[in-house]
């Protein structure tokens, strides 16, 4: 339709087939799905050894480049392009996008189903609680958090006998240790199996973790844009006799339980991951693991429906795994592992799966790349470099746009030599950082209603100048899959080619030089810059994604600057560490005018209004 009506319009416009149908349409037997209502269900792992001896998909990778606050269609390319390698190229393809937080959906950005006639529907749904995966990861984080707590009051408050006595408990007048128990015996170097056996010391070295309190880096989270909860104070009742400290929340997409979901490759993998999860340090500088507080075994019991993928379909019947979304600036930004081997498999030798990195290129596809890949040891064919004339023309030193407010006329108005500015600075880079990682790129652009076709054929043409395999307009926003079918073809065309996938950075390399070579080759930066806090610790970079430095002013592709380093973190658990260069919140804010002033339930009806 003329105008394209709202994306919550379109989406309530298609009644979507039943899930069950779906999956039998591509290949799931019956035992193997979980029904969420009629149109999502989970879908077990069980299908992975099933179909184990079956070739893999191609595998395409959808990244972006800079983009503008207002986000320049990645998850819509993912989904236009799906839509079109099924229904118009008549070849088996999946979808696989990330979950999205609550936070922006009710914040400023909205939500990302897609948009337009390229969407995931029930679209309410998918932005919405979907299946539950990120309240599962809420609850997992936040009982970490009470446990440590509780321990450190507990361990304040008592003696090593009355701690032991409470964490041993008498049963029949027989004391055991919980095998969480001998495990953390056995790190302790206490090779013992009876309670009565320990020492006096022994019981002391086990009872007390003696977190440090000013050491313990793990927060509470919400998926709300709660900024004042950025900083608290906790343990103000008197019940908490003086255990009064200082601590903050993060969005819950930032949990590292959030990076371990997507990095996961079996349940038995996940509990592993969250065991060896580091909470803080004990005053002696010992790391304290989510085992040491004995939880690890309960996170994995919150987290085990989260850790199989949710099934859905496009506004054109194709199928979409959601999978996990962890926050793309302190990790790494993707979808799951578990969805996408899953896809791969149920598309066939023959079939496509989309996956989707956030943020622009430089750090989700990095990312994607460096982390994601090496843990599931996958190698795409093809990368999508999403471009839009907008954030092209914004690169090219057009005003600064902001979420909310009118795009000044520089955005409406044709103009040539500020597409030419982006597309030689940003496009230019981004495309360099896919060749780096040897992957041939295909640069799609996502044309919008203000568009001219001189500013359009202009990217194309820069794009293949700059070595793009290929480079065309996609119109699946306004006309869903049939308007990439284009784009579908040079897809389809540059995946049957040969790619010579390789990694930026080897796992031997000193943290150091990873950070380095990721500064250099992938932000042009000429040199980092340890402050003493990041040399003090003994790769994954915490980044603004609004620009390839860490000034999120400087458009284009900076040179000539030296990345200062603030600290390096650890997420051991998920399995990475990462660099923070400059300030950057986990915790983000709403702005005078949210999202939310728009979101509205009819009672009769019970229809939604107001979500995009
Ligand atoms: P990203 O994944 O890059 O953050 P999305 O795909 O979520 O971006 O798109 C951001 C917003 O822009 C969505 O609300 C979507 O409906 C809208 N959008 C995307 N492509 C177009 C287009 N070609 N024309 C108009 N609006 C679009």
């Amino acid at each position: 339709l003329t105008p394209v009506p709202s994306d919550l319009e379109i989406s309530r416009a298609q009644i979507p087939k039943p899930v069950d149908q779906l999956a039998e349409e591509i290949g799931l037997l019956p035992e193997e799905l979980e029904a969420y209502g009629r149109s999502k269900a989970k879908v077990r792992l069980s299908v992975l050894e099933r179909l184990q001896s079956q070739p893999n998909g191609k595998y395409i990778l959808v990244a972006g480049i800079t983009p503008t606050p207002l986000g320049e269609g990645k998850s819509t390319v993912t989904v236009g392009l799906v839509q079109a390698l099924s229904a118009h190229l008549k070849l088996n393809s999946f979808a696989c996008l990330r979950q999205p937080s609550q936070g922006p959906t009710f914040g400023v950005k909205g939500g990302a189903a897609g948009g337009g006639y390229a969407q995931v529907i029930p679209m309410e749904e998918f932005n919405l609680h979907l299946t539950g995966d990120i309240h599962a990861i809420t609850a997992a984080n936040n009982l970490v958090a009470a446990a440590i707590d509780a321990r450190m009051l507990h361990e304040a408050t008592q003696s090593d006998k009355a701690l032991f006595n409470r964490l041993v408990p008498s049963v029949n007048g027989v004391r055991k240790f919980s095998p969480i128990q001998i495990s953390r015996l056995q790190r302790l170097g206490i090779r013992k199996t009876d309670p009565a056996s320990l020492t006096p010391e022994e019981i002391n070295a086990f009872v007390r973790l003696d977190l440090d309190p000013s050491k313990i880096t793990w927060q509470r989270v919400v998926d709300t844009n709660d900024r004042f909860l950025r900083k608290i104070t906790v343990g103000q009742a008197s019940s908490e006799k003086g255990q009064i400290r200082e601590t903050g929340f993060d969005i819950a997409v930032a949990s590292e339980i959030m990076a371990i979901l997507a990095l996961a490759d079996s349940l038995e993998d996940m509990k592993n991951r969250l065991a060896r999860m580091v909470v803080g340090t004990s005053c002696s500088g010992q790391p304290i693991t989510a085992e040491d507080l004995g939880v690890s075994g309960a996170l994995a019991v919150l987290m085990k429906d989260a850790i199989k993928p949710t099934l859905m379909q496009t506004l054109e019947g194709t199928p979409v795994f959601v999978h996990a979304g962890p926050f793309a600036n302190i990790a790494h930004g993707n979808s799951s592992v578990l969805a996408d081997k899953l896809a791969l498999k149920l598309v066939g030798q023959d079939g496509f799966v989309v996956t989707e990195a956030g943020f622009g290129a430089d750090i989700g596809m990095e990312k994607f790349f460096n982390i994601k890949c090496r843990a599931s040891g996958l190698r795409p064919s093809v990368v999508v470099l999403v471009a839009t004339v907008r954030a092209l023309k914004m690169h090219g030193g057009g005003p600064n746009v902001s979420a909310g407010a009118p795009l000044p006329r520089e955005y409406t108005d044709e103009n040539l030599s500020l597409v030419a500015g982006g597309c030689c600075s940003n496009l230019k880079k981004q495309i360099q950082i896919a060749h780096l990682f040897g992957v041939p790129v295909v640069v799609a652009v996502n044309v919008f209603k203000t568009d001219t076709q001189a500013e359009i054929d202009l990217v194309c043409q820069i794009a293949k100048d700059c070595g793009a395999s290929d480079a065309l307009p996609c119109n699946h926003w306004a006309q869903g899959g049939r308007g990439s079918s284009e784009l579908a073809q040079a897809v389809k065309e540059a995946a049957s080619k040969p790619s010579d996938f390789q990694f930026l950075y080897n796992t031997e390399m000193p943290i150091v030089e990873k950070i380095r070579t990721i500064a250099q080759r992938v932000y042009g930066a000429d040199d980092i810059e340890l402050s003493p806090e990041a040399k003090s610790h003994n790769n994954c970079f915490s980044f603004t994604h609004l620009s390839l430095s860490h000034m999120p002013d400087k458009k284009g592709a900076p040179t000539g600057f030296v990345l200062p380093i603030r600290d390096v973190r650890a997420s051991i658990g998920a399995g990475f560490i990462y660099p923070l260069v400059g300030t950057m919140s986990t915790m983000p804010g709403l702005p005078t005018r949210p999202c939310f002033y728009d979101i509205d339930l009819d009672p009769v009806t019970e229809e939604i209004t107001g979500l995009f």
